[in-house]
């Protein structure tokens, strides 16, 4: 017995203390909200929670840049448009279907009056315009304050959490962003962002760059091979750096988890119908997760999905606990790498790509929520609405960045699409937060599944390098 533990543990050493993390995290975070802690103390005890999401972010933009400019180097042009035509095909097919089954819900009832604020088309377009960041250093950049414009307190409609504020459009701004700040401490101003600056990182802007330079070094042959050792180097590097930090995680998750906990609404507060609500995202999360996207990793790759799965548990848990699935991205990379033997130059790229345009479980919940509105307001749906629904929830998750809560910023575009009003977002806000781990938790689940059948489905291009750690895949 004693042989089989330490032999268990130092296979799932990491994992079983991160699992232990977020429930020692749920625990400790329960037992504080019956003291009376003052905000001070919330923020110091948030501290090593706050030291993890740090670590993890900055680990995002050498990740991306390096994968995608060394492993893109080293690739046949052929190959490479192969492989990112399937990519991009599956991602889009898969984000569709999690949206279709939702949005099929039948309703009665009238209709709402109210047209709509900011169109898809508007969202498009600003899908489009981050594709090409104007400036490259930029795109790199959080918002910081200073990018920020105060805005009289009128004009701020929500209140979400302590640290969030919610802006929707305005008379003042009508085709302006709707946007969800997070400012520490809480301001006693309220700022919105100047036009046309992003608020976050502009993730899918770098992919794009990246990419582009990874083919181009790949074309210059001899000249090209200074950078991509470069950039081999700083990849490597960068995963040593992971290596390490992973030891730190299980501590900084307690923290985190608890923290979030202490900062929750009171659950008694929440109404029968967002239980419902609730349950119906979880269950088609639960189906598209467990059910659905193993079940085309089986019949795409012929291999066991769970096998499969069972190595990406460390990358979940991370999920969970951090909300963010470009956060969650270095360590989704290791995984692949280590766990599920998953060529380097598909996971180079095929991750990347997904945890910036795929996302599943956020497509899902934005089409059910969208109905979950509708209903609350007594709103008729109809088929071309449930239509449109599903497509503007499948542009809006891709126009979604990685990142905690986005996905109920993006929501506007769908409200508006079918003339729902836009503020009611609110309604479904007090449970976005739990909701929004186990959404994310479905989004890296969908990019790594991805990357297996992506690396099935081009094996003969690239035939595996000598670098990669295990060999086959366990589930073949
Ligand atoms: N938090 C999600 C992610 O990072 C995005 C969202 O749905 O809000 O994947």
């Amino acid at each position: 017995v004693k042989r089989y533990l330490r032999d268990y543990l130092r296979r799932n050493g990491l994992l079983t203390l991160s699992v232990m993390a977020v429930i020692t995290g749920c625990v400790l975070g329960f037992m504080l909200r019956g003291q009376a802690v003052s905000s001070q103390a919330k923020i110091y005890f948030s501290f090593p929670g706050e030291l993890l999401m740090r670590m993890l972010k900055m680990l995002i933009l050498p990740l991306i840049t390096s994968s995608l400019m060394s492993g893109l180097s080293s690739m046949e042009s052929k190959a490479c448009c192969r492989m990112g035509v399937l990519t991009v095909t599956y991602y889009l097919w898969t984000t569709f279907i999690a949206v279709v089954p939702g949005s099929g819900t039948e309703m009665e009832s009238h209709r709402l009056g109210g047209g709509p604020v900011m169109t898809s088309a508007d969202a498009l377009l600003d899908l489009v315009r981050n594709m090409i960041p104007s400036n490259l250093i930029e795109a790199t950049f959080q918002q910081y304050k200073t990018d920020l414009i105060p805005v009289p307190k009128t004009t701020v409609k929500t209140t979400v959490q302590p640290n969030f504020v919610y802006i929707v459009p305005d008379e003042s701004n009508p085709k302006g962003q709707s946007v969800l700040l997070e400012l520490t401490p809480p301001p006693d101003i309220l700022y919105k962002p100047k036009p046309g600056s992003s608020q976050q990182m502009n993730v899918l802007g770098i992919v794009i760059f990246s990419a582009t330079m990874g083919l181009l070094l790949g074309k210059m042959g001899e000249r090209g091979l200074p950078l991509v050792n470069v950039c081999q180097c700083i990849n490597e590097c960068v995963m040593k750096i992971i290596n390490a930090a992973v030891w730190y995680f299980p501590f900084g998750i307690i923290f985190l988890v608890a923290g979030k906990i202490l900062d929750m609404n009171d659950p008694s507060s929440l109404g029968k119908k967002l239980g419902w609500y609730g349950i119906t995202v979880l269950a088609g999360l639960f189906v598209h997760g467990l059910i659905l996207l193993p079940f085309f990793f089986f019949i795409l790759t012929w291999k066991n999905p769970f096998t499969y799965i069972r190595g990406l548990l460390q990358a979940l848990v991370i999920a969970l606990a951090t909300s963010s699935s470009s956060a969650t991205l270095p360590i989704t990379m290791k995984c692949l790498l280590e766990n599920c033997g998953v060529d380097r130059q598909i996971a180079r790229f095929v991750l990347p790509v997904g945890a910036t345009i795929n996302m599943d479980g956020t497509a899902l919940y934005e089409a059910v929520a969208a109905i979950f509105i509708a209903q609350v307001n007594d709103y008729e749906l109809d088929f071309g609405q449930l239509v449109t629904i599903s497509i503007t929830a499948t542009a809006a998750s891709i126009g979604a960045a990685g990142i905690p809560q986005a996905g109920l910023v993006t929501m506007v575009i769908v409200l508006t699409s079918v003339g729902l009003p836009p503020d009611d977002i609110t309604l479904i806000v007090a449970i976005d937060w739990i909701l929004d781990r186990f959404r994310t938790m479905i989004n890296v689940l969908g990019d790594a599944l991805a990357a297996g059948i992506i690396g099935h489905l081009c094996r003969k291009d690239f035939p595996r390098d000598a670098e990669n750690a295990n060999g086959e895949p366990p589930g073949s």
